[in-house]
């Protein structure tokens, strides 16, 4: 009982329904993948106190008036969550229903410790305890002065990027990329591309973490620079970035945490109406890959949008992005202090 710790705040990896809980000693708190919380105590090894502070559905916002009666009260313990997912998989034999929240904890374990350390060792077997359950990470508010970065994720992502730099030149912006190819006529090195002599120098910058990220085409290394980002980050605008759903923790390790708004379409018929002239394999791909980018990444969604028509969407878009600068930032804890 003496091992609590002051004002930690948690994002919640998993979606929780006190309803569907059993043996609750005190009223639960409902909350989902991505929501903030406060645990104003963690001293129980089964049941924590805790308090709803960013909802992620809402991009961010506080609860409402009427969920801030239900946003204080009890959840369920990191090591309760663990040692109940772990009885749930010995159960089912496989890894099933977690096969995508793994994928977002595996990668995440790699580069962060877990929120609060308890140790797992309720766990029971060996071939089992080493699964990685996603539970709660750790996080703290970052008071950030510069524009933040934007990644919109799924489909529209290029009209919607398109959309917001014609339209709003002085508050959105996009980076220069680095690249070993070498310069072609009519190019400008710092406009076009920063140029890079060395190959071996961009290899070991990518090794450094320097990079958001990087790849290889026709044998040339391409990539944006963390650096890239900042100075437009620098110049108040917005960097629209089209990368992946990695490069969201690696920006926030970098200190510029990005928007990162995922786009959802709700049904084949709904992306087939938003993507006018898809045929049905690539709709259906874009769906599978949608689908997967939001197992693995939704927990670092700032918001997810969805809608009938580019307008609407767009609308939402720009409507998160405004509401963003002046909400709390809230970023991954990167050493247990
Ligand atoms: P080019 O050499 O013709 O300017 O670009 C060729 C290709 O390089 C682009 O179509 C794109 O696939 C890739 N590329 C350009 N910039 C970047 C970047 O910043 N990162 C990555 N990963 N690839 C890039």
């Amino acid at each position: 009982r003496t091992t609590q710790k002051r004002s930690l705040y948690v994002r919640a990896l998993f979606d929780y329904d006190p309803l569907k809980d059993t043996g609750l000693p005190n009223r639960g708190v409902a909350f989902q993948q991505g929501d903030i919380l406060h645990v104003t105590n963690a001293s129980d090894d089964e049941w924590w106190q805790a308090r709803l502070v960013a909802c992620a559905a809402s991009g961010g916002d506080p609860p409402t008036a009427a969920e801030q009666a239900a946003a204080f009260g009890i959840i369920p313990s990191k090591r309760r969550v663990e040692r109940r997912e772990r009885a749930k998989l010995r159960k089912d034999g496989t890894a099933g229903s977690l096969d995508s929240c793994e994928s977002v904890h595996t990668q995440q374990s790699q580069q962060q410790p877990a929120a609060p350390s308890e140790d797992t060792a309720s766990a029971g077997n060996l071939s089992d305890s080493h699964v990685a359950i996603p539970t709660y990470e750790a996080v703290q508010q970052l008071d950030i002065r510069l524009a933040r970065p934007v990644i919109i994720l799924g489909p529209l992502k290029d009209q919607l990027n398109d959309a917001l730099i014609g339209q709003f030149p002085d508050r959105f912006g996009s980076c220069v990329p680095h690249t070993t190819r070498p310069q072609r006529e009519g190019e400008q090195d710092g406009r076009d591309y920063h140029f890079v002599d060395s190959r071996e120098q961009m290899e070991r910058d990518i090794a450094e973490h320097l990079f958001i990220e990087a790849g290889q085409y026709n044998g040339n290394l391409y990539g944006t620079s963390v650096s890239s980002v900042r100075r437009v980050a620098q110049s108040g605008r917005h960097c629209i970035l089209d990368v992946s759903g990695n490069a969201i923790r690696r920006l926030e390790a970098a200190g510029l945490p990005p928007i990162a708004i995922f786009v959802r379409a709700a049904s084949m018929e709904n992306l087939c109406q938003l993507r006018r002239g898809l045929t049905e394999e690539q709709a259906r791909k874009l769906l599978d890959r949608s689908a997967r980018m939001e197992a693995e990444f939704s927990a670092y969604f700032t918001a997810t949008v969805s809608g009938q028509s580019f307008d609407e969407i767009f609308s939402q878009v720009k409507r998160v992005i405004s509401a963003q600068s002046d909400r709390p930032v809230w970023v991954t804890c990167r050493d247990e202090d």
